[in-house]
This record gives C-alpha cells, structure tokens and sequence, in this order.
C-alpha cells in the first residue's frame, strides 16, 4: 500500500475512533461554477474589508485601547454564539426536506454528524466562501460610515468589535474544520491548546451522544451559556438524521 494511502487510513482511524461516525468515500470534484462562485465572494469580501481600512482615519486615543480590546473580545465571543445558534436551529428544527433551508442549511449539519469526516475534504475557499458573502454587505455598511478612529474612544471600540465579530464569522467554518482535523499546523494547535480557538477536545462533546450540547463552532467560549439555554429548549433531533 502506498505511504500517502497509508496515512489516509491512519488519519481515519483516528477519527473515527474520536468521532463515532460513518466514514464515506471521497467526493467528486466539484462543478466548476461553484468553485468560481466561491473565489468570488471572497474577493468581494477582500475588497470591501480594503475599502474599509482604506477608509479608517485618525489614530485611537491610549484611553481607547482598552474599550478596543473589550470591544473585539465582546465581538468575537458573539459571533462564536452566533455560529452556536444557527448550528442549534439546524440541528432541532425541520428537515433535509424543508423547503430552501433543508438543502442550503440543515443538510449539510445532519451530514456533518453522519460524517465527521467530510468537511476535513472541503476547501478552505468552500467553507469560508458563503460567510464571506454573508458578511460583506455588514463590513460595506460600516465603510460606509467613515470610520473615525480617532474621534472617540466609542467609535474606535466600535470598529475593533465590529471587524473582531466578521472576522470570526467568516472563518467560523474553517475553525470548525480543524477541530475535525487529526493533523493541524503547528500554529493551530497552540492556539487550540490555549481556546483562542475551537479546539478539538472541545468539539468532540457535540459528536458524542446526542449531539445537544457543545454548538459553538468558532472558539466555543459561549458553549456553556448556549448549552444551559438549550438544554432548556426543544430536544435536537439531528441525532434521529
Ligand atoms: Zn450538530
Ligand atoms: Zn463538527
């Protein structure tokens, strides 16, 4: 057997002994458009996040760094119960038959469960194209205020909160796809140990049992809160997918 498919089969054994799960075969390649589509609205994401620094004028004040930092941490921790919501709703509500949000949003979480492994095979550019469209038009609105940073201290923190919440967003789906990764640069996996992100240890108490805890796929900080209000509420039903 050759040494890369050797190393496949390792990498999925270890998965699969982490996350119960139905490991499926590879996909085929996917359709051309949706790839260009992907690579479309992450330059159109580039280039309104280069409009906006572009336009961001002053230098904040020593007493704004503070509000800064609370502001971007404030923005992070939302945008990880942002992810935590949405993953909650589509995890106990509907079906794969539900009109436009079963295929577009409930499926691909049901496939998620049935196979852990499966978003480790997406790109980078696949799991983050639909979050960059989703939060252009936010960063264009926020361009379009001209940014003062140096007006205020408030202004400043507002800035810092609101570019801290749609960078976690955009790259929710790709922190969700290292937590399923056995193997991760060096630089992740600090990050993980240090639940600057989420990290895999983490994760993993959604994909045992019944997947009714553990929804926050960003860095999991708002897990706690999230699981107190879910258990709560409705019962998932992911786990009957
Ligand atoms: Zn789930
Ligand atoms: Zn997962």
């Amino acid at each position: 057997m050759p040494a890369l498919e050797r190393r496949l089969d390792s990498i999925r054994s270890r998965l699969e002994a982490s996350y119960p799960c139905r490991v499926s075969e590879p996909r085929t390649r996917r359709p051309l458009l949706l790839v260009a589509l992907d690579i479309l609205s992450v330059l159109i994401f580039g280039l309104t996040l280069a409009w906006l620094v572009s336009r961001l004028a002053g230098v904040p004040s020593p007493e704004a760094w503070p509000f800064m930092l609370g502001a971007a941490l404030a923005g992070i921790a939302l945008a990880d119960f942002g992810t935590g919501l949405i993953h909650w709703a589509g995890d106990t509500f509907g079906s794969e038959g539900t009109p436009l949000l079963g295929p577009a949003v409930i499926a691909p979480f049901r496939e998620h469960h049935r196979d852990p492994f499966d978003i480790v095979r997406h790109g980078f550019l696949e799991v983050t194209g639909n979050n960059a469209l989703l939060m252009s038009p936010l960063l264009f609105v926020m361009a379009g205020f001209a940014p003062q940073l140096g007006a205020s201290p408030f202004a400043a923190a507002a800035i810092a909160g609101g570019l801290a919440f749609v960078a976690t967003a955009v790259i929710s789906n790709q922190l969700h796809r290292w937590a399923h990764m056995a193997r991760v640069p060096r630089l992740v996996a600090w990050l993980q140990r240090h639940h600057v992100i989420l990290s895999r240890v983490e994760h993993s108490r959604h994909h045992r049992g019944a997947h009714d805890r553990g929804y926050c796929v960003a860095n999991g900080w708002m897990n706690p809160l999230l699981d107190r209000l879910a258990a709560s509420g409705e019962r998932p039903r992911a786990h009957r997918a």
